[in-house]
């Protein structure tokens, strides 16, 4: 276990945002971690669990303590005649995992190739991309319960996952350290290519298979995502909306060429970035925080913006499409 103070975050959040911690608790050991936890040396502080930093943005110094799961295992947990039960540790990147699974011809998460994080991540976000979700294939969450201080497991269906959405996000926020997920997997994959581009990307190099889908998600990923490393963001900051059915129509009937998909129950899903983006905000920026200029739902650090300066631009975007349609878009980063 590693314990640190005023720990420098800027390297470990993907918007590269300068800001420190008061404490750092780094661990790859639930029992070390349980030991800590039946002291609270930290009694009355805040508490925050972080994994690669890929979704979330310091508006401030973090003035409590910061956990960062590190436990780095990798086993088959069981299987049967058709599937794979893998269990891995909260602190391996989240890519990683697909990489293994792809190369081992198990199937269920290759459409998910490529998205940032790490595995401990996975649950809470519910991480989605080309048709996918990781809620579809996680059997079991193993977490520490950080106010009782004791560890539990935890279901795939008790996490209730939605889009983009979780207990750990709502009832539970805060609540757990995850330390590690089993995923299903399944030995043979049924292939989704129905997602805009992917047949036609897979297509370009030969057959369907789960290394020519992960090829054709990363190439269309480089090709569509701001590089980090060149320019720091967080991905989508915002989540789409979903809307009643009633809403969609009326705003379809104003504007014809807006994008909309069903989201069951008489709801519609819509594009956040199209709306940002007809809301005049592609491109623009406030000093160094600023709108990509080919996806409107990212937003960048083109060099030293400060936390409070994203959280400004995000804000003024949201009472902007706002304005223009009459919907609340909501942040799908972890804004702290
Ligand atoms: C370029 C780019 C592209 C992206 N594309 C996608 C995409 O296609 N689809 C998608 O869904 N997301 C995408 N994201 C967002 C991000 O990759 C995911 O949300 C990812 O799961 C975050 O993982 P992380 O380890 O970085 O989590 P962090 O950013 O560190 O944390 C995110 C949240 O999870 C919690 N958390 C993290 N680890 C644990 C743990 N062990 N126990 C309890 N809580 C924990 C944190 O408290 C926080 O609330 C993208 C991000 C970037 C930068």
């Amino acid at each position: 276990m590693i314990i640190k103070e005023h720990v420098n975050l800027k390297p470990r959040n993907t918007f590269g945002i300068e800001a420190r911690c008061r404490y750092w608790i780094e661990c790859d050991d639930e029992g070390q971690l349980l030991d800590l936890l039946a002291s609270r040396p930290w009694r009355g502080q805040e508490t925050f669990v972080l994994g690669g930093g890929s979704n979330v943005l310091f508006t401030a110094d973090f003035p409590g303590v910061i956990f960062h799961p590190a436990m780095k295992e990798r086993e088959i947990a069981s299987e049967t005649a058709t599937e794979v039960f893998l269990r891995v540790g909260a602190g391996v990147p989240w890519d990683d995992v697909v990489r293994w699974a792809v190369e081992r011809g198990y199937g269920g998460i290759e459409n998910l190739s490529m998205v940032p994080g790490s595995v401990g991540a996975t649950p809470v976000q519910n991480i989605g991309a080309y048709g996918a979700e990781i809620g579809e294939r996680i059997a079991r969450v193993e977490a520490i319960d950080v106010e009782r201080g004791v560890k539990r497991v935890i279901s795939g269906e008790e996490c209730r996952f939605g889009y983009r959405d979780s207990l750990f996000k709502g009832e539970w926020k805060d609540r757990f350290i995850i330390t590690r997920v089993t995923y299903r997997l399944s030995k043979t994959p049924r292939f989704h290519l129905d997602y805009r581009g992917v047949r036609e990307e897979v297509e370009r190099t030969g057959e369907p298979s789960l290394a020519s889908i992960r090829q054709a998600i990363i190439r269309l990923r480089e090709a569509r995502l701001p590089d980090v490393k060149a320019l720091p963001n967080a991905g989508s900051f915002f989540k789409n909306p979903v809307v009643e059915r009633s809403i969609a129509e009326r705003l379809s009937a104003l504007f014809p060429a807006m994008p909309s998909y069903p989201a069951g129950e008489g709801n519609v899903k819509l594009a956040a970035g199209w709306l940002i983006e007809q809301a005049g905000w592609k491109g623009r920026a406030i000093g160094e925080a600023a709108v990509h200029d080919k996806q409107a739902l990212v937003l960048v650090n083109k060099g030293g913006a400060t936390g409070s300066e994203i959280a400004r631009l995000a804000n003024e975007i949201k009472k902007s499409v706002f304005m223009n349609f009459g919907v609340w878009i909501e942040p799908e980063v972890n804004i702290l």
